[in-house]
């Protein structure tokens, strides 16, 4: 083999997580293997405290540079957007030093992920545009007086949950609709949904079940947006709102991936994989997909990418060995914990369902938010926080 670049298509949880696991793997080869992580952002995102961003000033705790990733100068990361590849090349969209716009490789590993609407996922790349898109959203929020949500998985629970923190129904008024019949995500527990209801109760938010927005044909998908006028849904409801918050519609990042082999990609957008996590393709044995864009049936959560990360390295080494890869991935137990703000939340853990209320899904995930956890996984330190809460010694095990 000449070739020894191993790209990974994605710097989110997955691919950050895969970086480190096989920077580690390959100093132990007698190849010399270089990682080249190809991601179109500038900076890594903290997606998990997007809905906090909204009302909180903690854009530059949220933006985590690539910059220390990897140990090895021979492996870097390159901010570009992959468009398609062939059997050993990549296809970016921009030129690159020293490859131009495309780069060889001996394996692939595919971890573009999800895109969803701001603020849980940026719409725009570099570092200045992101902190300029989150301090607009967070002046739009401030200034609006009736605030509508639209989606009411935990997503959107969060975002209410997130800006009552801040705002009394007093100051704002919010409103989520949501086309099922129960808020929270269909793997919570009803003693989970039970208690966002009352959390919506106390704090005076309009919940509207079983209806949809009729969406103005104006409206943006992706981020937030001001109405023209009312909003009606299809049940009759009029919202008088002077903002509309999108949370629900996650969308696979794999057009790049059905752009080359199309059959790998299914009809919602997932890239069908072996239970080794090789993409279920012949002939493309060398190309590993995992995190959310991978077809497993499963909840798509970044906690999951440390077993998918343990299984596609023992697939690699295979690999490397030239061995058929036998390690297989098996899902493990759901697991969910959705904040109310800092202080409130619930959440089932993995054992026998069991539900949290307010005082754990505080501490593990809601005071902090996983964010130290994630400058530690790309080797830094994040800037200081301006909350007093600090740290707790338990918050890491949730992802
Ligand atoms: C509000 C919120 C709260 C959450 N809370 C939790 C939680 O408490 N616990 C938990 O475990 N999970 C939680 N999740 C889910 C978690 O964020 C996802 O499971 C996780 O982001 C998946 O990681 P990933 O690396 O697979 O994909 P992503 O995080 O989507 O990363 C994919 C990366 O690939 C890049 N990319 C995409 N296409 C291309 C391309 N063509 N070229 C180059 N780069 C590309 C993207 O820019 C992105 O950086 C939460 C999510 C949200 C939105």
């Amino acid at each position: 083999m000449t070739n020894l670049n191993i790209v990974i298509v994605g710097g989110g949880f997955a691919g950050v997580r895969m970086a480190t696991a096989l920077e580690s793997t390959i100093e132990k080869t007698k190849e010399k293997y270089t990682i080249i992580l190809v991601e179109k952002k500038s900076h890594f995102y903290h997606s998990i405290a997007g809905p906090r961003s909204t009302v909180d000033e903690i854009e530059e705790r949220l933006l985590v540079p690539y910059t220390n990733l990897f140990k090895n100068k021979r492996n870097q990361v390159i901010q570009a957007s992959a468009i398609r590849f062939e059997e050993h090349k990549l296809y970016l969209d921009k030129d690159v030093k020293n490859y131009g716009t495309s780069i060889d490789f001996a394996y692939l590993i595919i971890a573009s992920g999800t895109d969803y609407a701001a603020p849980s996922k940026m719409p725009v790349v570099n570092y200045e545009d992101c902190l300029s898109y989150i301090r607009t959203a967070r002046k739009q929020i401030t200034n609006a007086e009736s605030i509508l949500i639209i989606g009411g998985g935990p997503v959107g629970v969060e975002l209410v949950g997130e800006i009552r923190d801040k705002f009394s129904p007093k100051q704002k008024k919010i409103t989520l609709v949501h086309s099922g019949g129960s808020v929270g995500g269909h793997i919570m527990p009803q003693k989970s949904k039970n208690k966002v209801l009352s959390l919506f109760k106390e704090s005076q938010v309009n919940l509207i079940l079983n209806d949809r927005v009729i969406l103005p044909e104006s409206a943006p998908l992706s981020t937030a947006f001001i109405p023209d006028e009312p909003i009606k849904t299809e049940k009759g409801e009029t919202i008088n709102a002077d903002l509309v918050l999108i949370a629900y519609g996650s969308k696979p990042q794999s057009g790049w991936v059905k752009s080359s082999f199309p059959d790998t990609v299914s009809k919602e957008g997932y890239i069908d994989v072996k239970p080794t996590l090789q993409i279920n393709k012949a002939g493309l044995e060398h190309v590993l997909v995992l995190g959310d864009v991978a077809d497993l049936k499963e909840t798509k959560m970044a906690y999951r990418t440390e077993p998918h990360v343990a299984v596609a390295i023992q697939t690699i080494k295979s690999l490397f060995e030239g061995k058929k890869p036998t390690k297989e991935y098996k899902s493990g137990p759901n697991m969910m914990v959705v904040t109310y703000g800092k202080y409130h939340g619930t959440g089932m853990l993995p054992i026998f369902n069991i539900t949290v209320g307010d005082r754990v899904t505080s501490l593990v995930k809601g005071k902090t938010l996983f964010i130290d956890k994630s400058w530690a996984s790309l080797n830094l330190t994040p800037p200081s926080s301006n909350s007093n809460d600090g740290k707790d010694e338990d918050e890491d095990e949730f992802y």
